[in-house]
């Protein structure tokens, strides 16, 4: 069974505008947004008060541990609208003791003032969405932050954190963008171990079809690097980490001892987590739920919830547990594996199938990369090597998938 779910996601959709290569659920609010009076404040509010109704419906559960604001952009919003998020989501289920509070935020939108704000209301954990130190590749990715408002925000919230203010903080930053070389890249790793932070996600550039990039893919007009080229990239950013203390804990996540992200980690882990908002995945029980993805389609969700209670996933009975090739999905990406044997048997498999299908896993579908140590296996548990095996996880993935496929 799922571990019942003690961490949530809360959606914050605002955005000034939309990066070239994003094509999450957002609503952009122009350059003013935040501003008092903006265009945006009635959008924001609206939004609000659908969050605040959707987190009063939701059935009890227990305390807290990982709490996360995710977006868009969540930064954008005021101190006491947060605040007041993480009261009505405490009144719902209580935050343990030493609870993760964590909220993305983005270099254009804070100033240091703001950020003692943020840590006033309980927040104690911050991931700075930078992507890039390079201007012409911040401006080529379209995002509103320069180099140095980057820098600059990155010393705030190391001070902060030296002051024992924060017990973490990361910093995220986008590989294999358009134009970028290794040396290029080896310039923007060393810039993010200068910020001091004490955990990295470091994202690869997806191609996602109705974005610009998707628009300019298409057309052959985006630059990527090669494969050769990023494999170099791949393999740099893993060795210089390392020699920098930093840990590989997941595909795309490096940090310090001490630094994992617990709300990352709990992705990961196979455990439920509640999910609030426009375009929010949730898996209170295991099954997945994503919400509507525009705000008309979310508003109308809600509502319907309030009247009819729709929605299955909001309640215990009837949600099923997360299905075992999920489940093997996740846990692959993580530096520790999966032990299948647990895995299969947690969703109801007997020993004689467990031993019959990973057979056929190993021999007909993972043989390759067993045998060039892509993956691999030590008392039952499979892992991604590292790095060469997290290269090419996709790959692995995919043939899983088609094991999965076979089987009765
Ligand atoms: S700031 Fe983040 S969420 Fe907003 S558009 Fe850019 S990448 Fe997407």
């Amino acid at each position: 069974m799922v571990n019942p779910p003690r961490s949530a996601y809360l959606h914050i959709p605002f955005c000034h505008k939309r990066c070239f290569y994003c094509d999450f659920s957002i609503i952009p609010l122009g350059d003013s947004a935040g501003a008092p009076g903006s265009p945006g404040i009635n959008s924001i509010n609206a939004y609000l008060d659908l969050l605040h109704r959707e987190i009063l419906i939701a059935p009890k559960g227990p305390p807290l541990s990982t709490i996360y604001f995710g977006g868009g952009t969540p930064s954008l919003l005021k101190k006491h609208e947060l605040g007041d998020l993480l009261d009505n989501l405490k009144k719902k289920f209580g935050f343990q003791e030493g609870a993760e509070i964590s909220m993305e935020i983005d270099p254009a939108t804070f100033l240091e003032n703001d950020l003692d704000e943020y840590l006033q209301i309980g927040i104690n954990r911050l991931s700075l969405g930078g992507q890039a130190f390079d201007d012409s590749t911040l401006a080529l990715i379209g995002r509103k932050h320069n180099r140095s408002q980057l820098i600059e925000a990155c010393g705030w919230v190391n001070n902060f954190f030296k002051r024992g203010m924060l017990i973490s903080w990361s910093l995220d930053l986008i590989k294999n963008l358009p134009g970028l070389n290794s040396y290029m890249w080896a310039r923007e790793l060393e810039q993010a171990v200068q910020t001091e932070a004490p955990h990295l996600s470091i994202y690869d550039l997806t191609i996602e079809p109705e974005t610009v990039f998707g628009r300019m893919f298409k057309k052959g007009k985006l630059n990527l690097p090669i494969e050769s080229e990023a494999k170099e990239i791949d393999s740099h950013t893993n060795k210089y980490l390392k020699s920098h203390g930093f840990s590989r804990y997941e595909i795309s996540s490096y940090s310090l001892p001490g630094h994992a992200s617990r709300h990352n980690r709990m992705y990961w882990s196979g455990s439920g987590w509640w999910g609030f908002g426009m375009g929010a995945t949730s898996a209170p029980w295991g099954e997945r739920f994503a919400r509507p993805r525009t705000i008309s389609g979310y508003k109308k969700w809600v509502e319907d919830q309030e009247s009819q209670f729709l929605e299955k996933t909001l309640f215990v009975e009837g949600s099923s547990p997360m299905p075992l090739d999920e489940l093997l999905m996740i846990g692959l990406r993580r530096r520790e594996g999966i032990h299948f044997e647990e895995l299969a048997k947690r969703s109801g498999w007997t020993h004689k199938k467990c031993k019959k299908n990973l057979e056929l896993l190993e021999k007909n579908f993972w043989l390759t990369f067993l045998k060039e140590g892509y993956l691999l296996k030590e008392n039952g548990r499979f892992f991604l090597s590292d790095p060469k095996g997290m290269l090419v996880s996709n790959q692995i993935l995919i043939q899983m998938f088609m094991w999965w496929d076979s089987i009765d």
